[in-house]
């Protein structure tokens, strides 16, 4: 085991390892700390290649050696648009894993540490993805799970939850409404809460994210990264696991520019990015399509920023007509169905072409954070009539 402790995030506060936590004291994200030149010593170019490919191979960065709660966390495929904005525009499209998204490598990690500790029942509100994911890995490690949903979450990650065997309830409220009830619940000891960063490991499993890509463009990161932002995990998952494969010596000093994506309806980084905040106010009625980005309010908010800030990056919202048109695009022009949140991700690219904050030659990477077809879909197809069709007329 390489994990030395725990730190606040924000004011360094050391917590012990082998114990379980949520928030920090100062009510802020734990992260986990390793003993990195020990990692160094076994996690190299060369041992990585000849491990069995998959999350667990970066086990030197990772909580837990033992055996995992895994469904087949495969390696996501890096895929060029190249119709859609040529060779340099690159889609991480994490719609390939278990459950149909992003989501599983971190609950595949927290519920593995859950699981460790003995916790019988874990809970958290959703926008739809996480709470399926949760659900999944619940059920394989036979973890009894609630999920809460504000009532617009997409009907197939209601449906697919609750086929877990999750106990699943649709909310008259926004994410951080549902969640107050599951802090709630976790003060009353019903269940652990599995809230996004309020349990420090899910964090460890997402930012493999940033390892993996890291490996398969050959060391060399992006010029920019545009990331769908809800919760933020993915985004300062990343940027932890960057400074970490410095430290163990696998890449340079090189970072992208981190471009952190919202919906207009729901932009409430992209605000206080504008405003020089270092914290997010909440967003009031919060709408958009992009379910997986509503989070009105961030507990994570200042390590999105932060991450940012620091990389020279960007925070841009952006329209629905937009999301769904960029999603229509990537379809017909490369075959390629985003969600969309990957939808949004690429319109923002576009915005920051316009706006030179990017230029075509860079190396520009999007994440597709889920599989397009867990959304509802326009039905473009025409209706026949077998009997009296005429093929030269379809
Ligand atoms: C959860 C989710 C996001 C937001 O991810 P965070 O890391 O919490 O910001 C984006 N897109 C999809 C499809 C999601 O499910």
């Amino acid at each position: 085991m390489t994990v030395t402790h725990l730190e606040c995030s924000l004011t360094g506060e050391r917590y012990e390892a082998g114990e379980v936590h949520n928030l920090s004291r100062a009510g802020k994200p734990l992260l986990v700390r390793y003993d990195l030149p020990a990692a160094a010593r076994t996690l190299t170019r060369e041992s990585l290649a000849a491990r069995e490919p998959g999350m667990w191979k970066w086990r030197e960065l990772l909580p837990h050696e033992g055996e995992p709660v895994s469904l087949g966390e495969s390696e996501t495929p890096i895929i060029a648009l190249t119709h859609t904005g040529g060779p340099n525009l690159l889609v991480k499209d994490e719609g390939r894993l278990p459950t149909g998204s992003f989501k599983a490598r971190g609950l595949a990690m927290a519920v593995t540490m859950a699981r460790h500790f003995g916790i019988e029942r874990i809970a958290m509100p959703t926008n739809g993805n996480a709470g399926a994911a949760l659900a999944a890995y619940g059920a394989r490690a036979g973890i009894e799970t609630i999920v809460i949903c504000p009532a617009e979450t997409p009907a197939i990650n209601v449906t697919e939850t609750a086929t877990y065997g999750a106990r699943v309830y649709v909310a008259d409220g926004q994410i951080d409404e549902c969640g107050a009830l599951v802090g709630k619940g976790a003060a009353q000891g019903l269940w652990f809460d599995c809230s996004t960063l309020k349990e420090p490991y899910r964090l460890e499993g997402k930012k493999v994210m940033g390892l993996e890509l890291a490996e398969q463009l050959g060391w060399e990161l992006p010029d920019a990264i545009f990331y769908p932002t809800g919760g933020g995990t993915g985004l300062i998952g990343m940027w932890k696991a960057f400074d970490e494969l410095e430290a163990v010596g696998l890449i340079g000093p090189k970072r992208p520019r981190m471009c952190a994506v919202q919906a207009e309806g729901c932009a409430p980084i992209v605000r206080a990015f504008e405003n020089g905040a270092e914290f997010a106010e909440r967003w009031e009625n919060a709408a958009t399509v992009a379910t997986g980005i509503r989070v009105p309010k961030a507990v994570g908010d200042f390590l999105i920023l932060r991450a940012v800030r620091e990389s020279g990056g960007a925070a841009l919202a952006v329209s629905e007509e937009a999301i769904l048109q960029a999603v229509d695009d990537a379809a017909r022009d490369d075959g390629f169905l985003l969600c969309p949140e990957g939808g949004a991700v690429l319109v923002a690219w576009r915005l920051a072409l316009e706006r030179g904050l990017i230029s075509r030659d860079e190396r520009v990477l999007l994440f597709n954070c889920a599989n397009g077809n867990k959304y509802p879909l326009t039905d473009r197809s025409k209706r026949l009539v077998l009997a009296d069709a005429d093929p030269s007329t379809l």
